[in-house]
């Protein structure tokens, strides 16, 4: 599931407020006309006496009183819309007014999610993966393989980095493809500016599109997280909320691994993290500038060989393209 339950509370408490503040709304309308029109007041106090009256004469067993209630609230109804009309107001001045008439703003309709729940959600869902504003920038639709260079064959590969570019495009492409079914691992090897962060964005927002739950974290930034909720005596709410994320959520991006400060502990917390995902089969993306035996290093065997047991690796090659760009 995309939403946590205490999203998926918070969204639901929008509902509820809103709700509220409708009625509070219409209220205020309905006080305003009796006051400017006082007949309209008249008028609606007669379809109560009426409809209670009719019901009394149908439980005696008037079979009539049915249709005759109809037809006098059609009458009453159509005196309070001239009413209305005549003192310059819309004829459903009177009524309830929502946000979005489709669902009511209930967020469901027939059991489904309405549309605005859904951009509710979408909306969560992008704030929450830290990458908001730089997804709507690098993803898929931006991805351009003009700034790889053509021209040099790469002997590792045998091929230019842009020919290249474009297998591992469609690797990742893929990668969205089958997340339904099955959730891959990825890790990005190569050094800095060869495109691996912009490949995961691309990666991202598709899956968020999707209303997959996607988290992205530097290394720094991860083990800062985990430290907090592990060292400070009474780890605040939305602290021990955010481990809880980084671990449920469907897409997990730790960026960057390799260039943070490590130590027996965040060694130990790589681990956990990386494990518990694979174990439950949620999907997570590393990129790192780091070989495979520099993570060995770095991180003990134990997590390089997860790494490499669950994960495709995927190196990258090329020129920093921030300082190709800035030459070309
Ligand atoms: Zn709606």
């Amino acid at each position: 599931m995309a939403l946590s339950n205490s999203q998926y509370n918070a969204i639901m408490r929008d509902y509820e407020r809103r709700q509220i503040d409708n009625r509070h709304d219409r209220e205020k309308r309905v006080e305003e006309i009796y006051r400017r029109i006082p007949a309209i007041r008249e008028i609606d106090s007669a379809v109560g006496a009426r409809a209670v009256e009719r019901a009394r004469q149908l439980l005696e067993g008037d079979e009539g009183a049915k249709a005759r209630l109809k037809k006098e609230l059609e009458e009453l109804g159509e005196q309070r819309t001239a009413l209305l009309e005549a003192y310059g107001y819309p004829k459903d001045y009177m009524e309830m007014r929502y946000v979005c008439p489709d669902c009511r703003d209930t967020g469901y309709v027939n059991g489904e999610k309405c549309h605005c729940f859904k951009r509710a959600q979408m909306k969560l869902l992008y704030a929450q993966s830290n990458i908001d504003d730089i997804i709507r920038k690098e993803n898929f639709s931006t991805f351009s393989y003009d700034c790889f260079d053509n021209v040099q064959v790469v002997p590792a590969i045998g091929k230019t980095v842009a020919q290249y570019m474009k297998e591992v495009a469609a690797r990742c492409r893929q990668f969205v493809r089958q997340f339904g079914s099955e959730r891959g691992n990825i890790l990005f090897t190569g050094n800095t500016g060869v495109g691996k962060t912009f490949l995961s964005n691309c990666i991202a927002k598709e899956l968020i599109d999707q209303y997959y739950s996607v988290i992205y974290l530097s290394a720094g930034d991860l083990f800062d997280l985990f430290s907090k909720n592990r060292f400070e005596a009474r780890a605040e709410e939305e602290i021990r909320d955010s481990c809880q994320s980084v671990l449920t959520c469907d897409l997990l991006i730790i960026d960057d691994l390799g260039t943070e400060v490590n130590n027996s502990f965040t060694s130990s917390q790589l681990f956990y993290c990386i494990n518990d995902r694979l174990n439950s089969g949620r999907s997570t993306i590393i990129s790192t500038n780091l070989s495979l035996n520099m993570m060995r290093d770095s991180y003990t065997d134990r997590v390089t060989s997860r790494i490499v047991s669950g994960y495709q690796v995927i190196p990258l090659y090329g020129e920093d393209l921030r300082r190709r760009r800035l030459r070309g």
